[in-house]
């Protein structure tokens, strides 16, 4: 079963149809799930911050949220979130795909090996994010005409604050591509689980200190634009899903 995990601005799905919310209890908590389908093709969608975004992105029970995923069969994840951009050329409205991360999150529950009974594991992020699964978004945004940018690298930051115009030079010089606050511990947590994860990044604002000169009406309108198209770009993935899948992930030669 394919799982979507959507932050801020993207809080229905309203391809679901026959939905209904689950409130699934796990060794970490609970986390409400909405069940349904799309075409036949069983679906489930979490948004990550809860009913009405009343959960900031350093407390999100990550682990609870993965692991209902996981219990309820699902395999591959495709999280979206909300960034900002660090790169002039990727401006409000971009659609980015994310390759690789660098975490500066602290404090959150981030793994499930945590020694005694739950044992002990390092788990390889060579490939943080599965390359099958990728390959397979892209390719569904490239059936439907959407553009997607590829090989995004993902800073995560604590929050709930945004970041510091000197914190957005320093992400940029170390390689990063979009800011946000929830992809980390996420991506790692269904590695740990042995799932696939893939991200699409929205891009809603060019990071602190990195002036434009687009106007607030036109970022309404481009973020409408990028919404309706990954809404067209979940359908295409829903429809399209298989349940085999054609990776290591999950496997002791994961990235191998
Ligand atoms: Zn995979």
């Amino acid at each position: 079963m394919l799982g979507i995990i959507a932050g801020t601005g993207f809080y229905e799905m309203k391809m679901l149809q026959n939905a209904k919310v689950e409130h699934i209890a796990t060794a970490y908590g609970n986390a409400a799930v909405y069940l349904g389908e799309y075409l036949g093709k069983k679906l489930a969608f979490l948004p990550r911050h809860g009913k009405g975004h009343s959960i900031p992105p350093h407390l999100i029970n990550y682990r609870a949220n993965i692991e209902a995923l996981n219990s309820l069969g699902v395999k591959r994840i495709l999280a979206i979130n909300a960034v900002g951009s660090l790169k002039y050329e990727l401006p409000p409205g971009s659609l980015v795909l994310i390759n690789d991360f660098l975490d500066f999150t602290y404090g959150r529950e981030h793994t499930y090996f945590t020694g005694g009974e739950a044992g002990v594991g390092h788990v390889s992020m060579c490939e943080p994010y599965c390359k099958a699964w990728q390959k397979e978004i892209l390719s569904a945004a490239k059936n439907i005409g959407i553009e997607l940018f590829q090989n995004g690298v993902y800073v995560a930051t604590q929050g709930p604050r945004f970041e510091s115009p000197a914190e957005i030079k320093m992400f940029a010089m170390l390689g990063g591509t979009v800011v946000g606050m929830t992809g980390v511990p996420e991506v790692c947590l269904a590695a740990e689980k042995g799932l696939c994860y893939g991200a699409v990044s929205v891009v809603t604002n060019l990071g602190s200190g990195m002036t434009d000169n687009i106007a607030h009406g036109e970022v309404v309108g481009v973020m409408n634009k990028a919404n309706a198209a990954l809404e067209i770009l979940l359908e295409e993935l829903a429809a399209n899903y298989k349940a085999e899948r054609n990776c290591t992930c999950g496997s002791d030669s994961r990235c191998v």
